[in-house]
């Protein structure tokens, strides 16, 4: 009996309560390990950041609690496409923090690529119902670089950017070589609504 409370209390203090992801300081415990692994192994980190599109226009159409209909659909759309091995977290109001097992050679613009297109093609069920879309930051970490989570956040975070800047609903990728463009474009492929 004692065990079980500890666990709850251990699943409550670690998850967001609306989507039962990971939440923010839990995310960022795990990423250090993560990117120890990464280095100890030399292996790469798929970072990735998923904010949803124009989301305050979900709320001020349908309503708050239409919106948290819409973040949970995200959620679980979500960890229907990832692994087990994979770590997703709701890391602020409608942005969510992802970190991919690349130790098996993954391709992480295709897993976010697919995400995407996830997220894109839901009806969350509604009177009426609703459609969203979310920008992607990619950001592939290689192992010995960035040392400070902050910098591979910032990596991300700028491609995010970019993707919102771009026209939304679409992943702008890149890895630690790569540099943003003089024109302010995404580096490697970046996938377009019609891709
Ligand atoms: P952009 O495409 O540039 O990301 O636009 P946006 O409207 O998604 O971004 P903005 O940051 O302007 O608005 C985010 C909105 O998310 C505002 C806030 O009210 C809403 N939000 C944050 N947390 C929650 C939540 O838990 N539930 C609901 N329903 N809304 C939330
Ligand atoms: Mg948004
Ligand atoms: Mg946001």
């Amino acid at each position: 009996e004692q065990q079980r409370l500890t666990e709850t209390l251990r699943f409550l203090s670690e998850r967001d309560p609306l989507t039962q992801l990971l939440n923010r300081r839990t995310v960022e415990e795990l990423a250090a390990v993560r990117m120890r692994d990464s280095d100890t192994n030399d292996w790469p980190l798929g970072v990735l950041i998923v904010d949803l599109d124009h989301f305050k226009r979900i709320n001020d159409t349908h309503g708050h609690p239409a919106g948290d209909l819409v973040l949970k659909a995200t959620a679980d759309q979500m960890k229907r496409t990832l692994r087990s091995t994979d770590v997703v977290a709701r890391f602020g109001g409608e942005e969510f923090l992802i970190i991919l097992d690349l130790s098996d050679g993954t391709h992480a613009a295709e897993i976010a690529e697919r995400l995407r297109r996830g997220i894109a093609a839901m009806t969350v069920p509604h009177e009426p119902p609703i459609s969203v879309t979310a920008s992607i930051g990619l950001w592939i970490r290689m192992p010995g670089t960035a040392t400070e989570w902050s910098e591979v956040l910032a990596a991300a975070d700028q491609r995010l950017y970019i993707a919102k800047a771009q026209g939304r609903n679409q992943v702008c990728a890149g890895d630690g070589d790569e540099h943003i463009l003089a024109d302010g474009s995404c580096p490697a492929p970046s996938f377009s609504r019609a891709g």
